[in-house]
């Protein structure tokens, strides 16, 4: 499956591996594993990172990453976990660096953009195909590589629960603690652990909670005053929708959030009966059917008008997901 990119691989050096900005679990997991994998075969690599959330920073290695591309030209990107060109963490500067590139991905594809890619969309996690991807490789998965695999489907498919959860997931999942994935520790570190702030941004997100359509929409916004005041970094205040989403009876949850640059990033969480890619792909973001967002543009309009715009296209989506 992995063979043109194994190729691209062979005949490389100067690696490069860079998953999307605003970093989740998979897109660490994926990059960090394919790092730690082409540095076993003696590859001058690197991983890229950019601005991450605190709970990340118990990982090793995460201390190696860098932010930017240091030399002129480099052989190869290999781009994990990263729908659109302008989302990738390297950059456009990092991105146009390199001699060629590459894609391992799971997302909806909107367009490609690199040389050679291996895209599978039914796949919870990124992290699941790379694991197949270092088999394929010939490279032993230690306990290092297996625990950032392991986290990055842990954190994609919420701790196996999610419906994109595959038999495979688990039998993957299987040999990661079989070679030696700390699977309690970083189930713990991640899922179970929160700043006193991060308490109260949950209690503003419901406090603020509305609700639309009987109810089966439910939104809230959070400015970043708010967030700061809490102590809150911008990429510590995710995860907001799965309050909302848990309420019986909602089919799409919707969470903006002021981030400290000014910028409303909208996510979004559907139940199953609205593809939602299709919603943030409308307005200029991507993802997958239920879990997706985008930037809300506001040049030339208001934050109130936008709003209303996202909620009719959802009614209308959902009308029609009925319907149908
Ligand atoms: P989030 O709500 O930030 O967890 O994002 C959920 C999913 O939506 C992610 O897997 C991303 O692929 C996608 N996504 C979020 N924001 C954007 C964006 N601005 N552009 C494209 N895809 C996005
Ligand atoms: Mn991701
Ligand atoms: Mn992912």
């Amino acid at each position: 499956m992995f063979e043109k990119i194994i190729e691209e691989v062979k005949n490389a050096n100067n690696i490069y591996v860079s998953g999307h900005i605003n970093p989740d679990g998979d897109s660490i997991g994926s990059t960090f594993a394919v790092y730690l994998a082409l540095k076993k075969m003696g590859k001058d690599v690197k991983p890229i990172l950019t601005k991450y959330s605190k709970t990340f920073s118990f990982l090793p290695f995460i201390n190696e990453a860098k932010d930017h591309v240091e030399e002129e030209k480099y052989d190869l990107l290999i781009c994990v976990d990263s729908s659109s060109k302008e989302r990738i963490a390297i950059g456009e500067e990092g991105f146009s660096k390199a001699n060629r590139t590459v894609l391992i991905d799971h997302h909806v594809k909107d367009k490609d953009y690199v040389d050679v890619s291996v895209v599978d969309q039914e796949l919870p996690a990124a992290s699941e195909l790379v694991y197949n991807f270092i088999n394929e490789l010939n490279v032993e998965i230690d306990e290092n590589i297996a625990s950032f695999l392991y986290m990055g489907i842990m954190t994609d498919t919420g701790s196996f629960n999610y419906s994109s959860t595959k038999p495979s997931t688990y039998m993957i999942a299987a040999k990661l603690i079989e070679a030696g994935a700390d699977f309690s520790y970083i189930c713990k570190m991640i899922n179970d652990t929160m700043s006193e702030g991060k308490l109260y941004l949950i209690k503003s997100a419901i406090e603020r909670m509305e609700k639309y359509y009987d109810s089966m929409v439910r939104y809230t916004f959070i400015d970043y005053k708010t967030i700061s005041s809490y102590d809150v970094d911008d990429e510590d205040a995710e995860g907001m929708t799965n309050y909302l989403r848990a309420v019986s009876g909602t089919e799409v949850a919707i969470y903006v959030r002021e981030k400290s640059t000014g910028e409303l990033k909208v996510s979004m969480r559907s139940g199953g009966k609205v593809d939602i890619a299709d919603v943030a792909m409308k307005f200029g973001g991507g993802g997958h059917k239920r879990a997706a967002g985008f930037t809300m543009n506001i040049d030339g309009s208001t934050y109130e008008e936008e709003k209303k715009k996202l909620l009719d296209y959802i009614g209308v989506k959902l009308n029609d997901d009925f319907a149908g």
